[in-house]
C-alpha cells in the first residue's frame, strides 16, 4: 500500500515514524513537505501517553532528550485562573488511595471538613515533586511523567530516523490535489515543478491549511469558538534564566493566558488570547513585559480557530492534528491526539480497500475523544470568578451539556468519573474542579463512617509517605544535568 503523508510538522513525522517502524514491509511511505512554508513550530508540552508511543516507535529516552533539548514534566501549574492570585497544580499523579465505593477525594473532603487534611496535592507524589522542583526516573514508587521538547528539533530528529529506515522525503510545495473521477478519492498530489506523487492512502498533515481534507475534499468544520473564544497565540523563545522546573506554567491574564515551557537550552513562551479583547500590539507588549531572559526570535501571531473537522477520515484521506481540528493547548493534548489517531488508524488499516464501517468507527471515536478534551479545557474557562469582560463571557456562556452534567454531579456530591473515551482520569477532573474553586455541597459518606482517629491516621500516613518519597528525589535540574550531560549551557 502506498501511503503519502502531506506535511512534515510533528503530525507528519510522527505518522512517518510509526508507519516505517511498525508496518515497513506492508507500506511504502512518502512524505512531502515544504521548507519554504515551514511548520507551526510550537507544540512543546506533552502528557504521559507520549512515552508509550515513543516505545512503539523505538525511541531511546536519553537519546531523544539530548536530541530535542527535552526536560521532564509532572504537570501544569495554573496561576490566576479562578481568581487573580490563585495557584494550583494539575499533576499527572494519582490522589491518595481509592476504594471500590468511592475515590480518594471523598475521604479528603471529609478530612478537610473536620480540619485534619491539607491540600489535595499533598496526597500525590507527582504534585509534591513538581511543587518542590524534584524529579528522577526509576524511583519507587515511579513517577508518572511526560516531556517538554523543542518542536523543531523533534521533527528533525524523527526525520533523520525515518530517512534511515527507508522513507522517501520529497521537498516541494503541493499545488494541486488530483481526485479520481469515479470514486472521488485522492489519486495524487501535484507539486511545484510538475512533479506528481500518487498514493492509495493520504494523510493530511498540512496543519491549519488542511489542504486535502478541507480545501480539496471540502469536509466541513464544527466551530467551538463560543465555548473557547481565544483565537490567537503569540509565541516567543527566550534564553533560560533559572533552573528548569518539571512542569509547564499556564498563567491567566485578562484575555487568555500565557505559557512557559522550560527546555534544556531555552524557554518556550507564548500568549494565548482572544482578539475581541486584546489587540496583537497589546499582546506583544504584554508578552515582552512578562518574559524573563533574552528573546531569541521575533514573535508573529498565529491565528487559530477552535473546533474539529466533522470527519477526520473521508474517502482515502485521514487528517491528523491541526488539519483535523484544534483545541487550544492549555492541557497539552494535541500531540497526544496525533498519537492516538495513528494507533487507531493502524488498528483499522485499510489494507484491503476503504471500508465504510471502519471509516465510520474511526470518525466516531475521533469525535468522542476530541469532545472529551474540549469539555476538559472548557472547564478551566467556565469555572472562573474573574471580573474582566473576557472571563465573564466564558463564565456566562453555557457549557456543552456533557460538561454541564459533570459540573452538576461534582457540585452536588463530588462525583467525578472517567468514561471509556475520556483521556483525563478522575484525579485530573478533581484537581481542576477544586483548583477552579468548585466546592461540592456534599461528598460520599464513606469518609464519615470511618472512625475519626482512623481517618486522621490514614490521611496523615498518606501525606507523610508522599512527603518522604518526594524528599528522596534530587532536584529536576540536577537529575537532568546528570541524565543529559551534553546539554547546552543554561
Ligand atoms: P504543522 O507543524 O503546521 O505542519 C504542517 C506541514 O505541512 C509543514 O511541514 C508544512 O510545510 C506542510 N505544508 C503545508 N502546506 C503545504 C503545501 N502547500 N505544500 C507542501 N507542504 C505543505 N500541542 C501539544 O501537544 N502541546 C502543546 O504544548 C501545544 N502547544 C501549541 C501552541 C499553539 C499556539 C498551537 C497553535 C498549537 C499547539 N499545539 C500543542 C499543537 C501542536 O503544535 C500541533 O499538534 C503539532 O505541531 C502538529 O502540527 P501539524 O504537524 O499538524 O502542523
Amino acid at each position: 500500500m502506498r501511503v503519502v503523508i502531506a506535511g512534515g510538522g510533528t503530525a507528519g513525522w510522527l505518522a512517518a515514524a510509526i508507519l516505517t517502524r511498525q508496518l515497513a514491509p506492508l507500506v511504502d511511505v512518502t512524505l512531502v513537505e515544504s521548507e519554504e512554508i515551514g511548520t507551526v513550530g510550537v507544540g512543546e508540552s506533552t502528557i504521559p501517553t507520549v512515552r508509550a508511543f515513543h516505545a512503539l516507535i523505538g525511541l531511546d529516552e536519553a537519546e531523544f532528550m539530548a536530541a530535542t533539548g527535552a526536560t521532564f514534566k509532572l504537570g501544569i501549574s495554573f496561576e490566576n485562573w479562578a481568581r487573580a492570585g490563585d495557584r494550583y497544580i494539575h499533576s499527572f499523579g494519582d490522589l491518595g488511595r481509592s476504594t471500590w465505593m468511592g475515590d480518594f477525594h471523598h475521604f479528603f473532603l471529609e478530612g478537610r471538613g473536620q480540619g485534619m487534611a491539607g491540600e489535595i496535592g499533598d496526597y500525590s507524589l507527582e504534585h509534591r515533586a513538581a511543587a518542590e522542583g524534584r524529579f528522577a526516573t526509576g524511583g519507587e514508587p515511579p513517577l508518572n511523567y511526560a516531556y517538554h521538547f523543542d518542536a523543531g528539533r523533534y521533527a528533525r530528529y524523527l526525520r533523520s530516523r525515518c530517512e534511515a529506515a527507508g522513507l522517501t522525503r520529497v521537498e516541494g510545495r503541493i499545488e494541486r490535489v488530483e481526485r479520481d473521477g469515479r470514486s472521488g478519492h485522492i489519486a495524487a498530489l501535484h507539486l511545484s515543478g510538475g512533479r506528481r506523487v500518487a498514493g492509495d492512502l493520504f494523510l493530511d498533515c498540512t496543519g491549519f491549511r488542511a489542504l486535502l481534507i478541507g480545501e480539496a475534499l471540502g469536509v466541513g468544520f464544527e466551530d467551538w469558538g463560543a465555548w473557547l473564544p481565544t483565537d490567537r497565540a503569540l509565541p516567543v523563545q527566550t534564553a533560560a534564566v533559572e533552573p528548569a522546573r518539571p512542569y509547564t506554567r499556564a498563567i491567566a491574564h485578562d484575555a487568555g493566558w500565557q505559557w512557559r515551557i522550560p527546555l534544556q537550552h531555552r524557554v518556550g513562551n507564548g500568549l494565548v488570547y482572544c482578539s475581541d479583547h486584546l489587540s496583537d500590539d497589546e499582546a506583544r507588549a504584554r508578552l515582552y513585559a512578562n518574559v524573563a531572559g533574552e528573546r531569541l526570535v521575533e514573535p508573529n501571531p498565529i491565528r487559530f480557530r477552535t473546533g474539529r473537522r466533522v470527519k477526520a477520515w473521508e474517502g482515502n484521506c485521514v487528517a491528523l492534528s491541526l488539519a483535523s481540528g484544534f483545541v487550544e493547548p492549555l492541557e497539552s493534548t494535541s500531540i497526544h491526539l496525533i498519537m492516538i489517531a495513528l494507533t487507531r488508524l493502524i488498528q483499522l488499516l485499510p489494507a484491503g480497500g476503504i471500508s465504510p464501517a471502519a471509516v465510520s468507527r474511526y470518525n466516531e471515536q475521533a469525535r468522542r475523544e476530541m469532545e472529551a478534551v474540549r469539555d476538559f479545557i472548557v472547564l478551566h474557562y467556565h469555572l472562573n470568578e474573574r471580573p474582566e469582560p473576557f472571563w465573564r463571557r466564558c463564565r456566562e456562556t453555557p457549557p456543552p451539556d456533557t460538561l454541564a452534567e459533570r459540573i452538576a454531579l461534582f457540585a452536588e456530591g463530588a462525583h467525578a468519573y472517567q468514561d471509556s473515551h475520556d483521556l483525563f482520569r478522575v484525579a485530573s477532573w478533581v484537581q481542576v474542579m477544586l483548583g477552579q474553586r468548585l466546592e461540592p455541597r456534599r461528598h460520599h459518606p464513606l469518609g464519615a463512617i470511618m472512625p475519626r482517629e482512623r481517618l486522621a491516621q490514614a490521611l496523615g500516613d498518606l501525606r507523610a509517605g508522599v512527603a518522604a518519597a518526594a524528599a528522596r528525589l534530587p532536584s529536576h535540574q540536577d537529575f537532568l544535568d546528570a541524565y543529559c550531560p551534553e546539554a547546552a549551557p543554561r
